[in-house]
């Protein structure tokens, strides 16, 4: 552990972490409609290191604020080249409580956006259900100010957290993203395609969006589409790739 974590301090510092970018695609359209950001880190010593390999580590010493400063910083500046090149995607970044609860962490988005001049509907932020509960009051004052400035707010690994409904009427987000794990089943478990099938009709209900994370198959891909869900990503479409790929994909199939 204090060999990773101190590997991960260096690699930092010497601009060893890099993110990829995986497609988010309409399913009525086929288009390419959002990316998510996701970390690579690849050490001299330890080599290619998954993001649950070290994130969890990063969470519990505290250091995912700085990894998280990274990250939002790379990808809003990513996300504000791709806009200036007329490429209309959202990009996605994932949030860890504690960068969430930092007390100037909408400041800073704030200042990213106003700095690169991206649109503040083209980030959105992925949250998740714990980060909204734990000290919730101060999490809805937080969400609501960054959905004043514009931002897109996503719950990710919608129904495996505390799963407490209450907040999805107080908040103020714009995406349930459910979790692969419901996903994998599809269409043969019974279960999964009903839990599904209601987090769909829940959201749309709602006027949320629905995305569904880690879609592997056609059968899974076409379940989602006749539910009524509106966007999918997973290894079925891509994986998650290295910028240049991803815009090269999307300027071909893009709204
Ligand atoms: P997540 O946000 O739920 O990201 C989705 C994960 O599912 C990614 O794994 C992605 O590569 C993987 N995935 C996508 N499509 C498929 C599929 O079709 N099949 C399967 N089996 N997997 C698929 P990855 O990149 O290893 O990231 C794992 C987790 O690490 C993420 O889960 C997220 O919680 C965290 N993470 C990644 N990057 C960041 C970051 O920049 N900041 C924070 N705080 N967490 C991050
Ligand atoms: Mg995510
Ligand atoms: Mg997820």
């Amino acid at each position: 552990r204090m060999r990773i974590d101190h590997a991960m301090r260096q690699g930092l510092a010497e601009g060893r972490f890099g993110l990829h970018f995986q497609p988010q695609i309409c399913l009525s359209t086929g288009r390419v409609v959002g990316a998510e950001a996701l970390l690579r880190w690849s050490d001299p010593e330890l080599g290619e290191m998954a993001p649950a390999d070290f994130i969890p580590l990063a969470e519990e010493s505290g250091f995912i604020v700085a990894i998280g400063d990274w990250v939002l910083r790379e990808a809003v500046e990513r996300a504000a080249q791709w806009h200036g090149r007329g490429l209309r995607v959202v990009t996605a970044v994932n949030v860890s409580a504690l960068q969430f609860h930092k007390p100037d962490f909408v400041a800073r988005v704030a200042e990213l956006l106003r700095h690169t001049g991206l649109p503040p509907q083209q980030l959105e932020l992925e949250l998740t259900e714990s980060i909204l509960i734990q000290d919730a009051q101060e999490a809805l004052t937080r969400v609501e100010a960054l959905a004043l400035l514009g931002v897109r707010l996503s719950i990710d690994d919608f129904g495996t957290g505390y799963s407490s409904l209450a907040y999805l009427k107080r908040v103020p987000i714009h995406q349930l993203k459910i979790d692969r794990s419901f996903i994998s089943g599809l269409p043969g478990d019974e279960s999964d395609a009903a839990i599904v099938r209601a987090i769909i009709e829940m959201g749309r209900a709602l006027r949320l969006q629905v995305i569904a994370e880690g879609v592997e198959t056609e059968p899974q891909r076409l379940f989602l589409k006749r539910a009524g869900c509106h966007h999918y990503q997973g290894f079925l479409f891509a994986r998650a790739l290295p910028a240049a790929e991803f815009e090269r994909l999307a300027l071909a199939r893009s709204p």
